[in-house]
């Protein structure tokens, strides 16, 4: 099953990228968790405490 980082699922929904408004997806990572752009873009957006960061300029761009 796939993880939320412990976000709600319905904030999940209707959250989107901030940079080209594709959906995003919840991945766990080595710090936490991070939510990555399905979209045209592929920026990755950290969560912290819990909180999801959808600011484009705290994004981890795609190499
Ligand atoms: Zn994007």
């Amino acid at each position: 099953m796939a993880t939320t980082l412990g976000l709600d699922e319905k904030l999940l929904e209707i959250i989107v990228c901030p940079q080209c408004h594709g959906a995003l997806s919840p991945v766990e990572t080595a710090d936490g968790g991070e939510l990555v752009c399905q979209g045209s873009c592929g920026y990755a957006y950290p969560v912290r405490d819990g909180i999801p960061v959808l600011l484009v300029d705290e994004a981890r761009k795609p190499a």
